[in-house]
């Protein structure tokens, strides 16, 4: 069963077109991410989500409920994490989470939920003298402070440096094996692949691309490259009459076969019955980053 169904929605800023037709499902228990290039309309989507825009066209359900329409009900089964979320600069951190708790009928222990976050050691630091990734985990405690069924997550990592970076991914991943759906807006794809079970690629404020992300990458971009030195000198038309091949280089010493499908059989295959032998061989498949190339034209963040 869906928790999340999007069809068909539409979003303009006066002349700006910033969600032109964007329909997905997001099922129970998964991380499902919303991936694209800088302005492509991720923002705006979930923000009609999570019912703090109004769709100009289109239908939003999530949870059966429309987010503007039964905002009360929802607030209590939606936690939300938006970009730079901002707190008054004295209010500390167990301040914060006691007074985001008290909103809801049903809240998590504050007290749990920020040693869970790694921040028991600032609950009493203002929000001022928090570090970034600080910051974020607290946004991250906030949104989670009132036991939502889904949370949506808007540019969890951005500005972290890498350790801060993984120990969130950590996190998020405990939080999806707690049962929490999780919505997550990124343009970083280590981080796609890493977490998302799913990912809708939106580029331009339209949906490119719906997959996992492996589903992503040999759908998109399926080509493997294979990288060797032969031992003996060796013909092209030996690797071009394969039809698992599309094309020959050579670099140096070096011969780069790219080609589709059993590629790495049919090459070592072809290599062993000609008595070659293949010193340094390595086999480059495409990446997420490939296929965002390939989708968007853009070059991924990093
Ligand atoms: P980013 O990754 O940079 O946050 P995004 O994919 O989240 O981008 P949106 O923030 O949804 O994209 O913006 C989509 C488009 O709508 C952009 O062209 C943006 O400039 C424009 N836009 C967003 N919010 C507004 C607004 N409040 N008023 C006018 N235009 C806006």
């Amino acid at each position: 069963m869906p928790v999340i169904e999007v069809t068909n929605l539409h979003k303009r800023y006066g002349d700006v077109v910033a969600v032109d037709d964007v329909s997905f499902t997001v099922e129970a228990g998964e991380i499902f991410g919303i991936l694209g290039p800088n302005g492509a309309g991720k923002t705006t989507t979930v923000e009609c989500v999570a019912g703090l825009r109004s769709p100009d066209r289109g239908r939003v359900s999530v949870l059966g409920l429309d987010p503007r329409r039964d905002a009360t009900q929802l607030r209590e089964r939606v936690g939300v994490q938006l970009q730079e979320s901002q707190l008054p600069d004295q209010l500390r951190v167990g301040e914060a989470l006691e007074l985001y708790a008290s909103f809801y009928r049903d809240p998590a222990d504050p007290g749990e939920l920020i040693d869970k976050l790694g921040l028991g050691e600032k609950r009493k630091t203002p929000y001022k003298k928090l570090s970034g990734g600080q910051k974020q985990r607290l946004s991250i405690a906030l949104a989670l402070v009132g036991n939502p069924e889904i949370a949506i997550l808007d540019e969890l990592t951005t500005g972290l440096d890498p350790q801060a970076r993984r120990d969130t991914w950590a996190l998020i991943e405990q939080v999806r094996d707690s049962g929490v759906t999780i919505v997550l807006v990124t343009h970083f794809m280590e981080e796609a692949e890493r977490l998302c079970d799913r990912l809708a690629v939106i580029d331009r404020g339209r949906v490119v691309a719906l997959d996992s992300p492996a589903g992503l990458v040999s759908s998109v971009a399926p080509e493997q490259r294979i990288r060797f030195r032969p031992s003996a000198p060796v013909d092209d038309r030996l690797f071009t009459d394969l039809p698992e091949v599309t094309s020959v280089q050579r670099t140096g010493g070096q011969v780069v076969v790219t080609g589709t499908g059993d590629v790495l059989h049919a090459v070592t295959s072809v290599l062993a019955r000609n008595q070659i032998i293949a010193a340094d061989l390595r086999l480059e498949q495409s990446t997420l980053d490939d296929a965002f190339v390939e989708l968007t034209g853009h070059r991924p963040a990093e």
